[in-house]
């Protein structure tokens, strides 16, 4: 019995995978083979969509759509608030005599025109000049999710300014696949027509019990705790950690499959994480693009199954003191349209050369842009694990683990790695050995870790988009491998490989100082990294200012990925960003405090003495000195916290009246977020004294450990 129900369930997830998206299947179906075929030279290609091509589509579109019980379409972007956006349409079309029918065109697919007036442009579009268009991102497959067709697009102003994360994404890959193919096919891989950059994002969240939630503010408004006393276990016992999966959260994680499934999101693994009721899922990679619109829609995903539930699903990057929080690892990597990982050192000589120089390359691009590397990561949420004792520092620095070490070494050195007979090869990589992941992701705390056939840069924070981290990695490689191209430009292909021995060499001698295969969380490396020039950016004010150094500039607009105007008014969102979200904090905290806490330390303060007090009266020998400790603790907290929460409103207001949104960032920085620590811990400490029945929120024990 049970055997046979397995069977049925195993059987039908191949039907259930991708029936809401409107997949190569689908086209092949629905279009006419002319249609289908120059839709598909678009989509790998990235050519030009007639408009007839587009008219097509749509028709198709619309009937699968409206078949599948979809009656509305919608543009779907990501505008620099770091959600989603939509817009819904129906389909419906009056054709006279009060009937309709379902319509949609190929100028409907193709271009959209939101008013954009109320998604931040950093000073990009005047008001004026409100509207933006959205235009369809056809390598990004639509999909139905609400009675609504989705149709993946970017979004950009009239003057053609990207106000997304996807136009620059889409341009970073643009260049990298440029500057790639020009390189293999130097060095004579001449099949190579596009390089796309994959991205594998593996995803950490905790869930929370839904009724609990809603009693705290701080959850509500910040998506983190603002204070709160230590349970009394944390994740010392690292038993969480792989542990088995509890049955509620088990269906909640079957749920989230199926829905993410249905959308053709290839969820694939899922586990606890080493924090209590913190949990980690992780898809099958794909196309960047793609890999970052699935992340954002398993965003939203995971917040709506667990709403189903009876569940919430945090996805700050420190939701709780004490114990881990919550990031995201990117895996990236390049493929070829023949299908080659070309961070994969392959097994023939000619494969070796090529992967050194695509390894070095990545090298090269991450120490030369590690600023930006750290600024693609930033945010407030994540300024709160960065540099924390538990995940990656805000130091950028490359695991490579002790073998390749020792290729390079031996690159550079002239030693030649492994000292062996059959060395044929100048560049040592003839006897490369493949590298199995089990050798090479054994360091945890490394924020950029090779592994195996790709990198690991796992510095994100669990909330933001995937976008901007890849966006620059592509960018930064694709200058690398510029650079490279010019140095071994017009080398006669018998002395290519001489010359790519000799390119590694300086190359290693010029960048080793970012490879780190040692323990990233100790403090020697704080010291050691400032040592070697490396970049340590441990805030988000900190870091932001070097997005708009002169090298950085130049590297985006060289590559045509931002004009400079754009880098501009993105580093005035960001730094915006970060103001709000801390004005939002502090706000909360006085709140939270003055009416739910407050009046519980004063209430239970006036029970502990009128207690001590009825104490004396019934025998005036009984000593009341613990009651009168704990009275004078509670009350001390009280005034410390009420002159507290004062202090806090003037370092905010002195914050917000100085000039400059960089001098108001660096002022919550430093003096807000200060004061909101000092009165997280007193809080603490206060909370560690009341029974839980007497706070008029849940505890840290009943959050954490409730499910
Ligand atoms: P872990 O890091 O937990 O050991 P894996 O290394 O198996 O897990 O995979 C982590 C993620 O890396 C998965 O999402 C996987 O699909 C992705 N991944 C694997 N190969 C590539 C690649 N070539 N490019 C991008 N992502 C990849
Ligand atoms: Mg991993």
């Amino acid at each position: 019995m049970t055997h046979e129900l397995t069977k049925e369930i195993t059987t039908e997830i191949p039907t259930l995978y991708g029936s809401l998206v409107f997949n190569d299947k689908v086209m092949r179906n629905k279009l006419p083979k002319d249609m289908y075929k120059a839709l598909r030279k678009t989509i790998e290609n990235g050519t030009h969509l007639e408009l007839d091509v587009a008219n097509s589509v749509a028709v198709a579109m619309k009937e699968w759509a409206v078949e599948n019980g979809a009656t509305h379409f919608t543009h779907w972007f990501q505008p620099m608030t770091g959600f989603t956006a939509e817009k819904h349409d129906s389909f419906i079309t009056p054709v006279g005599d009060g009937e309709v029918i379902m319509d949609f065109s190929g100028k409907e697919l193709v271009k959209g025109e939101p008013d954009a007036s109320s998604f931040p442009s950093g000073g990009l579009r005047a008001t004026f000049e409100a509207r933006g268009y959205t235009a369809w991102d056809p390598t990004s497959p639509a999909f139905i999710k609400d009675k609504t067709l989705y149709i993946p697009t970017a979004f950009c102003s009239y003057g053609g300014q990207a106000l997304d994360k996807k136009t620059p994404l889409l341009r970073s890959m643009e260049a990298l696949s440029n500057s790639a193919v020009k390189m293999l096919h130097l060095l004579g891989n001449t099949g190579v027509t596009r390089v796309s950059t994959t991205v594998g994002p593996e995803q950490e969240y905790f869930l929370v019990d839904k009724e609990l939630y809603k009693k705290r503010k701080d959850l509500i408004f910040c998506g983190r705790t603002l204070f709160g006393a230590a349970a009394p276990k944390g994740q010392e016992m690292e038993d969480h950690y792989f542990g088995s999966i509890k049955s509620k959260v088990s269906a909640y994680m079957h749920d989230l499959d199926e829905e993410l499934w249905k959308l053709g999101i290839p969820a694939k693994t899922k586990h606890n994480e080493v924090a209590p009721a913190q949990h980690e899922l992780a898809p099958i990679f794909d196309t960047a693009n793609v890999a970052v619109d699935h992340n954002q829609l398993t965003m939203e995903i995971m917040k709506k199954v667990a709403d189903k539930h009876g569940l919430v699903c945090l996805l700050h990057e420190k939701p709780f003191e004490g114990i881990n929080g919550s990031g995201k690892h990117n895996n990236w990597s390049m493929t070829t349209n023949e299908g080659v990982n070309l961070l994969d050192p392959g097994s023939t000589p000619a494969e070796n050369i090529q992967f050194l120089v695509f390894l070095m390359a990545v090298i090269k691009a991450v120490d030369e842009y590690a600023d930006l590397m750290r600024v693609s990561a930033t945010s407030a949420g994540n300024d709160h694990r960065l540099g924390g004792n538990e995940a990656p520092p805000a130091i950028v620095s490359i695991f490579l683990g002790d073998e390749l070490t020792a290729v390079l070494n031996s690159i550079e050195n002239d030693t030649y790695f492994g000292k062996q007979e059959k060395i044929q090869l100048e560049t040592g990589a003839h006897v490369l050995p493949h590298f199995f992941k089990d050798n090479t992701d054994r360091n945890r705390t490394s924020p950029f870790a090779f592994t195996g056939n790709k990198f690991e840069f796992r510095m994100l924070g669990s909330s933001a988009s995937v976008s901007n981290p890849n966006m620059v990695l592509n960018t930064a490689v694709a200058e690398a491998l510029d650079q490279f191209y010019k140095e071994l430009e017009g080398t006669k292909p018998e002395d290519l490989e001489h010359a790519v021995h000799e390119l590694v060499k300086r190359a290693i001698k010029k960048h080793k100082r970012v490879i780190f295969n040692g323990n990233g969380y100790t403090d020697e490396w704080v010291t050691e990294a400032t040592a070697r020039g490396l970049y340590n950016l441990p805030s988000t004010p900190d870091c932001l200012p070097r997005f708009i150094a002169d090298k950085n500039v130049e590297l985006f607009t060289k590559h045509h990925i931002f004009t400079k105007e754009e880098i501009l008014s993105r580093y005035e969102i960001l730094l915006e960003n970060y103001v709000k979200t801390l004005g939002i904090e502090a706000r909360t905290l006085e709140e939270m405090l003055t009416k739910d806490f407050l009046p519980a330390v004063s209430t239970y303060a006036g029970e502990v003495a009128a207690s001590a007090s009825s104490k004396r009266t019934f025998l005036p020998t009984l000593s009341t000195a613990t009651e009168e400790a704990l009275v004078t603790s509670l009350s001390n907290a009280y005034t410390s916290l009420t002159a507290g929460i004062s202090e806090l409103k003037a370092l905010t207001a002195s914050a917000d009246s100085l000039e400059g949104m960089q001098a108001i960032a660096d002022s919550y920085h430093k003096d807000v977020l200060t004061k909101m620590e000092e009165l997280r811990l007193i809080a603490n400490e206060a909370e560690a004294l009341i029974p839980d029945s007497k706070l008029p929120y849940p505890t840290y024990d009943q959050l954490l450990f409730s499910l």
